[in-house]
């Protein structure tokens, strides 16, 4: 249920409906947007009459939100979400670009490719030090040994650190190095992981599930922020259809559809998307186009040395002008990269 407050209502009385819904039983979560306040109750009480609260002073407006995720909505928050981590802000107003390795694998290919992205202008390195492999015998990661080398890359060149987490006890050793969480595609229903990530309050980027519909996708985020953390962002990074010309089938249409249901930013993520290094700049062009708030590029120095998804890295030079590629093409569409 959404509680749209009146412009003029004072905060005593915002504070009053606030503890009116907490007695009934309801989990109330602010919103201060630009325009108005909106409370939204969050609980399942199908037959509530809302006229409880609707005669409340201050209240301007009371309905239901039919959506299953209702904090993701944007019947909750009209306004775009703004997250700020350090100097970097990641919202609808400019395009943000993570970038870096898929695999952190030793300080010489950490700090050359972070020299090429800070090169590039963007200011999200990415590298995974836990990583979810198909197969157990593949590369799993360097652990806590990568998650030092890519801080310190990072530093070295003024960018912030994404990188995964797998499960919950990772919490505090990712935290301590990290800006931003990422919760990968085979995590994206690990709901224990995303109930721990909502009590903090890092960052968090949430990538969609290898066939997870867009609603479940928003569900998904909903756990994070119904557990308190609202800096949550999506990452489209395709899905598993019949095709299996490219790794997966990049869901452009995803860009504009969580726009129109939801405040939160969408990244996209052609390199998981396409797994060839070929398709990658068409793809990454199409996402820019299509209103996407960031994207996210694997790139490698040495890329047929790999310990994960070298086909699919773009090497240092072709990411460069790629970036120059997608800088017009942003123009194009009145935006710009950050
Ligand atoms: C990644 O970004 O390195 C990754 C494993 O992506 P996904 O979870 O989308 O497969
Ligand atoms: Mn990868």
């Amino acid at each position: 249920m959404v509680i749209v407050i009146k412009k003029n209502a004072t905060e005593e009385q915002i504070i009053e409906i606030t503890n009116r819904l907490e007695d009934y039983g309801f989990d109330v979560h602010r919103s201060d947007g630009r325009q108005r306040t909106i409370l939204g109750a969050i609980g399942v009480q199908h037959d509530f009459d809302t006229r409880k609260i609707k005669i409340m002073d201050g209240v301007a407006d009371v309905y239901r939100i039919t959506a299953p995720y209702k904090l993701a909505s944007r019947s909750f928050q009209r306004e775009d979400t703004q997250i700020t981590i350090k100097d970097v802000v990641i919202s609808s107003e400019k395009i943000n670009m993570i970038s870096g390795p898929c695999s952190i694998e030793n300080e010489d290919q950490m700090f050359t490719l972070a020299e090429t992205v800070a090169k590039s202008g963007a200011k999200i390195l990415r590298g995974g030090a836990y990583k979810p492999r198909t197969s157990p015998y593949s590369f799993q990661g360097l652990g806590e040994e990568g998650l030092k080398l890519i801080r310190k890359a990072a530093d070295e060149f003024g960018l912030i650190v994404i990188t995964e987490i797998l499960q919950i006890d990772q919490i505090d050793a990712l935290t301590k190095y990290a800006d931003i969480l990422q919760v990968g595609a085979r995590n994206m229903q690990n709901f224990a992981l995303l109930k721990e990530i909502g009590k903090t309050r890092t960052p968090v980027m949430l990538k969609r599930g290898l066939s997870a519909r867009i609603e479940e996708f928003l569900m998904s985020a909903e756990y994070v922020l119904a557990n308190g953390n609202k800096e949550v962002f999506l990452c489209e990074r395709g899905i598993r259809t019949f095709e299996t010309m490219t790794r997966n089938t990049f869901d452009l249409s995803a860009i504009p559809v969580v726009h129109e249901k939801s405040h939160l930013p969408i990244f996209a993520d052609p390199s998981h998307a396409t797994g060839l290094r070929s398709q990658v700049p068409p793809m990454a062009r199409a996402a820019v186009a299509a209103g996407a708030d960031g994207l996210m590029i694997e790139i490698h120095n040495e890329p047929e040395k790999a310990l994960s998804d070298g086909p699919q890295a773009l090497l240092p030079d072709e990411y460069l002008d790629l970036m120059d590629e997608l800088r017009m093409i942003a123009k194009a569409i009145g935006k710009e990269f950050a």
